[in-house]
């Protein structure tokens, strides 16, 4: 099983660590041709706007929507979340616009742009440290998708099919529980495709 992790901006080798620790193979996706040689793809935490304007620079827009199309599961973390979901408060168009949910950036607020929590995680487990630094939430989510974890009353997991997507930095804590999960996603499209 061979993970990417979206190599344009942002907190992409704590990813591959994390997959690592896992027992995956991780490879950072730097040309959109890489797409083909793997059966996942972690969007990392970062700046949206930047890394959108680099996927647009580097051709990756098309490639990106395509992995989607072939159902092969895409997880995304803060910024990556921002990219997955099909709509953005205070956007007219998003990002890649594949995950069932709306999302808010920068809203947890200034006097808190940073904070830690730790959080009970549907089909992960309790006490999971989370890591929120400007961090975006989850407004509301789609019939089909299943909410993985709330913080306060604002969700912070949530699950859309072959989409994961949480709005804090999981792979900022030596904590990996999240990054398993999203290989068992992985592992089941491979079953499927057996
Ligand atoms: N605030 C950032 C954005 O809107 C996300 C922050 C993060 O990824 N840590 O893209």
């Amino acid at each position: 099983m061979k993970i990417g992790v979206l190599g344009l901006q942002g907190a992409v080798r704590e990813h591959v660590l994390a997959i690592e620790e896992n027992g995956a193979e991780a490879l950072v996706i730097k040309r959109a041709e890489q797409l083909e040689e793997v059966d996942g793809l972690i969007l990392p935490g970062g700046e949206s706007t930047t890394m959108r304007r680099l996927i647009d620079r580097y051709g990756f827009m098309e490639p990106l929507r395509a992995f989607a199309a072939s159902k092969k599961p895409m997880y995304g973390t803060c910024a990556g979340l921002i990219l997955l979901a099909k709509e953005i408060v205070g956007y007219d168009e998003p990002h890649l616009g594949v995950m069932d949910i709306t999302v808010e950036r920068n809203s947890f607020g200034r006097q808190k742009e940073s904070f830690e929590a730790s959080l009970e995680v549907k089909e992960v487990g309790t006490d999971f440290p989370a890591v929120f630094i400007r961090a975006p939430h989850i407004v509301s989510v789609g019939e089909r998708v299943n909410v993985l974890a709330e913080h306060g009353d604002r969700i912070v997991i949530a699950r859309d099919g072959q989409y994961l997507g949480c709005s804090f930095h999981p792979e900022l804590t030596d904590d990996h529980r999240l990054t398993k999960y999203f290989l068992t996603m992985v592992e089941e499209y491979k079953e499927n495709l057996a």
